[in-house]
């Protein structure tokens, strides 16, 4: 039986109306897809030591990409924003003030200024069960110093890597608290020490550690400070290191994709307990780790 006529209709959206709203919002969906994707596929901007600094260089249609140089070091180049710009790390040390990048162009070499402002970290004060990992005997310091030299060496590594953009598009090696920010000014058994140029975080033992990035294991080691390290190449002078390891299972050379296990966490070398310690290095300068993860919501 149909019903009389008279009978209020269901309000209902006309069939194209509808198809449009839907339109909309799978536009929409996408729209807010696109945005969260974009704020998690480059590091953020901070232009303070430890920080890393965007500076514009040529239009995106230019070829060849232009080639940059910060302090002599040659500087990683991508495609950002419509333009080629150049992803400078600034070191911890850096003073607050202008600085300058050499862009080299066909006709020659041009200065480009930016403004680093300064930034002052907290404090973090350390005890460690083992005094011998503070005042150091004569044969750990000569190791440590070898180490610091070989360390040196590997954080200046540039691999052009041709026809390949480095994997900016970071996840957190291992799933826990950030127990010990990048940048603290640090003071071990109430002696101060060189400034933590990395990110902790807590994990037990036995955890597994993941490339933050795709890349090329760049070398392993056994330090006595930094402990089992794995060093990651993403290209261009971008490399990842992961420390305090208890378990190594990659060599150099071995290509791995994002996200792809590369040790077990562990307290090897001087920490106070079980972590990860992962630091992020850009054109020879340490820099902050958590510039390149998604912002915390
Ligand atoms: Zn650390």
């Amino acid at each position: 039986m149909s019903a009389p006529t008279t009978r209020p209709r269901r309000v209902a959206p006309a069939p194209r109306a509808l198809h449009a709203q839907k339109t909309r919002m799978r536009l929409c969906t996408l729209l807010l897809l696109c945005i969260s994707l974009g704020a998690t596929a480059a590091p953020r901007e901070a232009r303070v030591p430890g920080g890393v600094a965007y500076v514009t260089l040529a239009p995106a249609d230019a070829a060849p990409a232009p080639q940059a140089r910060f302090a002599g070091a040659p500087v990683l180049v991508t495609r950002r924003n419509g333009a080629w710009q150049a992803l400078v790390g600034l070191p911890l040390d850096l003073p607050a003030g202008e600085h300058r990048l050499e862009v080299l162009t066909p006709s020659g070499t041009q200065a480009v200024a930016f403004t680093v402002r300064d930034k002052r970290y907290p404090e973090q004060r350390i005890t460690l069960k083992n005094q011998g990992m503070v005042t150091l005997a004569p044969d750990d310091a000569a190791r440590a110093e070898r180490e610091i030299e070989e360390i040196r060496a590997l954080k200046r590594h540039w691999q052009a890597a041709p026809g390949q953009a480095p994997d900016l598009d970071f996840v957190r090696p291992a799933d826990g608290r950030l127990s010990g920010r990048f940048g603290l000014r640090r003071v071990f058994n109430g002696e101060p020490r060189a400034p933590h140029v990395g990110l902790d975080i807590a994990v037990g033992r036995g955890t597994p550690v993941k490339s933050a990035a795709a890349g090329t294991v760049l070398a392993t080691g056994d330090y006595f400070f930094n402990g089992k390290t794995v060093f990651v190449d993403h290209g261009q002078g971008l490399l990842s290191m992961y420390c305090h390891l208890e378990r190594i299972d990659v060599r150099p050379g071995e290509r791995l994709a994002r996200a792809q296990a590369l040790g077990r966490s562990g307290a090897s070398g001087r920490a106070s307990g079980p972590h990860l310690h992962w630091s992020v290095i850009l054109n020879g300068a340490m820099v902050d780790p958590e510039l390149f993860l998604a912002p915390p919501p």
